[in-house]
């Protein structure tokens, strides 16, 4: 049986991904998760998407950059990507990850990178930076306060994400709240240990829920990024008990999961955002959504066998 570490340590592995690369079913397989390879290849999901009520985030995938040229690779990709968002009028914001605009080479250029995108971006496309493992937590808030510091009227186009399952989290949640911050809140993604971390499922949704309470009631504009339906349904009930607005807040989700509950929150109009990532590095991606639920492995393959 695939395990949930098999799949992970899987998600890793560079032999698999040439493989995976290279292997039709496994791309076909990608593709519940992932919009596209190409840019053109996502502007139907995405209108698909916006036609039923949501709007998208678009990450380009790829994570961990090294070299200069694919760090050039990703800016270029970024400001083609913001072209074809305006030139097709979609209901899109960006999401991207540090690591990808050189912060292991240089936290000065990844901020330099990034400083770039938001000029280009303003003034109608909204930037996230994604928050990535423990060891980026605070160069990745640093670069953001040292940006907002400089141009506090960026505090609508620029946010950021905290992990509830981070100890730390709570008083960066004070902290972005004082500043007017958009904040994504998310659980976490990345294996952290028990000296930084809650570690057990109940412990990390206790303290999610209070994070977003906060958020709801201090916040600017809070995104609300899990498919918990425990989190969820508090978030609707503490919004209505305390007279906060739909508009206020927004929902999230990953592409490809829980398809009709994203459908379903749209409906109820709330707004609601889905992560819609896209790209050729689609393998580790796509092997850790699998690992978050080795099930959806056997639907996807039925689904395709079906087609
Ligand atoms: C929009 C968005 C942005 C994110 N950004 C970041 C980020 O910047 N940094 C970061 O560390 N993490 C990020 N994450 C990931 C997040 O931290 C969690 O790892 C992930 O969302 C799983 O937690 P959950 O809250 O959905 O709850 P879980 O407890 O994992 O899941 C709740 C329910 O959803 C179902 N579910 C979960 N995943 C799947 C799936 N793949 N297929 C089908 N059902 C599923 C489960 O079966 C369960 O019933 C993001 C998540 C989202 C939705």
């Amino acid at each position: 049986m695939l395990t949930r570490t098999l799949l992970l340590q899987m998600a890793q592995n560079r032999s698999l991904e040439t493989f995976a690369r290279k292997n039709s079913l496994a791309a076909r397989l990608a593709r519940r998760f992932i919009a596209g390879e190409t840019l053109e290849e996502i502007v139907t999901p995405v209108r698909m998407l916006n036609q039923a009520g949501m709007t998208v985030t678009l990450n380009y995938l790829g994570e961990s950059l090294t070299s200069a040229k694919d760090m050039e690779r990703m800016v270029i990709t970024y400001l083609d990507l913001m072209s074809l968002i305006r030139r097709e009028q979609l209901k899109a914001s960006i999401s991207l990850k540090l690591t990808s605009l050189g912060l292991d080479m240089d936290p000065k250029l990844a901020q330099q990178n990034l400083e770039h995108l938001v000029e280009v971006a303003l003034p109608d496309i909204f930037i996230r930076i994604d928050m990535e493992g423990s060891a980026y937590t605070q160069t990745t808030l640093d670069i953001f306060y040292t940006i907002l510091k400089k141009r506090p009227e960026y505090r609508n186009h620029l946010g950021v994400v905290i992990q509830a399952y981070l100890y730390r989290s709570e008083a960066d949640i004070e902290e972005l709240i004082r500043l007017k911050a958009r904040v994504r809140l998310c659980k976490g993604a990345y294996k952290e240990p028990p000296s930084i971390a809650f570690q057990k499922p109940d412990d990390i949704r206790a303290n999610y829920l209070k994070l977003m309470q906060r958020l709801l009631l201090e916040g600017n504009y809070p995104a609300l990024a899990t498919h918990d339906l425990q989190l969820i349904n508090a978030a609707k009930l503490f919004a209505n008990e305390h007279n906060i607005s739909k508009d206020r807040f927004e929902f999230q989700m990953l592409y490809g999961v829980r398809r009709p509950l994203q459908q379903q929150i749209a409906k109820e109009g709330y707004n609601i955002r889905i992560y819609t990532p896209f790209g050729d590095h689609w393998y580790p991606y796509t092997m850790r959504r699998l690992a978050e639920r080795p099930a959806n492995l056997w639907f996807a393959l039925q689904s395709i066998v079906r087609k």
